[in-house]
């Protein structure tokens, strides 16, 4: 029944934020289709969270599956120096005529942190390429994740546990609670006046994700941006997880009508098929590196930049979401989960519930056993894998009524185990 691969293999293998001594074994899982995942043992599971928020049109859609196959076949993948090839090619002009406003300029790499990273280095890039100012640091908020590796730890939440143990070995960032009033609106405005060796505001737009879905107003990006046009100083959203359609809108920025200077985008870029991430900057950005003198190109370039089969898979991504209905989806699955999750907000169990687009969250108001709950929700059949004390769904667009009503019902039966009974809580 287990597979052999699996015992071997965990001897060897280092998991992403486990701890290898005590972290549940893993699930083997062994064959995708639609918003299931087929166990091993032959169970089956709805998936709740769509592989870290990238399956949006679910699993083994046959056009991305074509779309890589027939790339696969032709030619995987050539270099991008020196070398032009269909797919990143026809993918950037897609990419920008999608995008809002004038972010016309895209670059390509393999994970979001490096798409962030891309977007930190063209901001420094720029100040200086124009106006020879250095300017060394980013403004961004507190509940942002932006990604794993050193730059991005920086601007990510100083609090939270992930990153708190390389606080010492980071380039410090200024790091601040979102605005939500006048006075923090006035408090930035001063702060923005007073430190000149900012680059550029970053900001998760409308959901922090990886925070447990924190939620806020169009009006806090609108108010971001008239201060950093106000301070001469960049915006950047990073869409990494709000992009393709998850709000509700394709981006972030479309529903809050706010363009940034640079936009980041990863995850569902390729419909969760291939690793690959984007920078899209803004013309005026963009002519800021184009220039006679070589030094003032963008210095970056990573092996698999435009890797072909990334691209053919986001190519067809992006083909599905002008063929198929998917932002109407997505405005039925958040009437679905609102009338499914709301009647939660009386129980004392439950702090607050929230839903956006194709995301809903219920954050408890205790902390509670979370590998026990993990456990509960795959004895009902579904993968839902709480952040903290949030409980959250970001399914694949394309999921049925009845599929979201078992995960809506598993989300209740757990709630109402947590309200009778106090030896779940901790
Ligand atoms: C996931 C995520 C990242 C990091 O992307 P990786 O591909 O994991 O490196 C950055 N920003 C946001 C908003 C994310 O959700």
């Amino acid at each position: 029944m287990e597979p052999d691969w699996l015992k071997k293999g965990l001897e060897h293998i280092w998991l992403p934020y486990a701890q290898m001594k005590t972290a549940v074994q893993p699930m083997a899982a062994v064959k995708t289709e639609g918003v299931r995942i087929t166990l091993s043992d032959g169970r089956e599971l709805i998936d709740g969270v769509s592989s870290w928020w990238t399956a949006a049109h679910g699993y083994n859609h046959p056009r991305l599956l074509s779309a890589v196959a027939r790339q696969l076949e032709t030619m995987p993948h050539v270099m991008l120096g020196g070398l032009a090839h269909e797919q990143p090619y026809r993918l950037a002009a897609r990419l920008a005529d999608v995008a809002p406003g004038a972010l016309n300029h895209v670059f390509f790499t393999e994970s979001g942190s490096v798409a962030v990273e891309v977007a930190m280095k063209i901001a420094v890039q720029y100040w200086r390429n124009i106006r020879g100012e250095n300017r060394p640091k980013f403004l961004s908020f507190k509940g942002g994740y932006h990604g794993d590796t050193f730059a991005t730890m920086a601007v990510c939440d100083p609090e939270e546990g992930m990153h708190r143990l390389f606080q010492d070995a980071l380039l410090p960032q200024y790091v601040t609670d979102l605005p939500k009033d006048d006075e923090s609106y006035d408090g930035l405005d001063r702060f923005l006046s007073t430190h000149k060796d900012i680059a550029a505001v970053m900001v998760e737009p409308l959901i922090q994700g990886a925070a447990g879905m924190q939620m806020f107003d169009v009006e806090v990006l609108q108010h971001l941006r008239e201060l950093c046009d106000r301070h001469d100083v960049l915006l950047i959203f990073d869409e990494i997880f709000t992009g393709f359609g998850r709000t509700g809108a394709l981006f972030a920025a479309d529903k809050s009508q706010v363009v940034p200077d640079i936009m980041t985008l990863g995850k569902a870029l390729t419909g969760g098929v291939c690793p690959l991430a984007a920078t899209i900057a803004s013309k005026r950005v963009f002519q800021g590196f184009y220039d006679d003198d070589p030094a003032k190109a963008l210095m970056h370039g990573p092996t698999f930049c435009g890797h072909a089969l990334g691209c053919a898979a986001a190519n067809a991504s992006l083909d599905l979401f002008e063929e198929e209905p998917r932002l109407d989806q997505v405005q039925k699955i958040e009437q679905r989960l609102s009338a499914g999750l709301a009647p939660l907000r009386t129980y004392d169990a439950v702090k607050d519930v929230r839903v956006m687009g194709a995301v809903a969250a219920v954050e408890l108001s205790q902390a509670y056993n979370v590998e026990q709950a993990r456990a509960r929700f795959i004895e009902r059949g579904s993968f839902i894998r709480p952040l903290g004390r949030v409980i959250y769904l970001s399914p694949s667009y394309v999921m049925g009524g009845s599929d979201l009503d078992h995960l809506i019902e598993t989300i209740h039966e757990e709630v109402m185990l947590l309200e009778g009974d106090q030896s779940a809580w901790m």
